[in-house]
């Protein structure tokens, strides 16, 4: 773990499941930011068997509601001079808006391509979200 003393400003996205990581870094576009980025695959975790793990360098800000709306257990760990200045678990959103999109064809989403695509949170425990308008589950 010698990468996360070196880090002195930057993001370390932890305990994410395991495998996840990567889809993880598409989803909050990380390919398209300039900072140096690593993703840890399958590191030992006592809490969760494996996981996996996000490093951001250089940058503070990240959009919580795609973490939480991802997966349960991550925890957002901001590090500014070299010191973690904020720990925060994840909690899912109670809304997410134009992160995943609604896969029924007859929903308003498909006809009104301009309409925003919300998700609201139907089941904390099990993270289930559904579609505002046609109410479609989404898993
Ligand atoms: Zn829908």
């Amino acid at each position: 773990m010698q990468e996360v003393k070196k880090i002195e400003n930057g993001i370390i996205i932890d305990h994410i499941c395991a495998g996840k990581g990567l889809e993880l870094y598409s989803l909050l576009k990380l390919d398209s930011i300039d900072c140096p980025c690593i993703i840890i695959k399958n590191i030992d975790s006592q809490k969760m068997g494996k996981k996996d793990m996000i490093k951001i360098l250089d940058k503070t800000d990240i959009n919580a509601d795609i973490i939480g709306y991802f997966c349960p257990n991550i925890t957002i760990n901001i590090i500014q001079n070299k010191n973690i200045s904020k720990i925060f678990d994840v909690k899912p959103p109670k809304y997410i808006k134009n992160i995943v999109f609604c896969k029924n064809t007859n929903c308003i989403t498909f006809a009104e391509p301009e309409i925003d695509h919300i998700f609201k949170l139907i089941d904390p425990q099990s993270r289930k979200y559904s579609c505002v308008y046609c109410e479609r589950i989404r898993q």
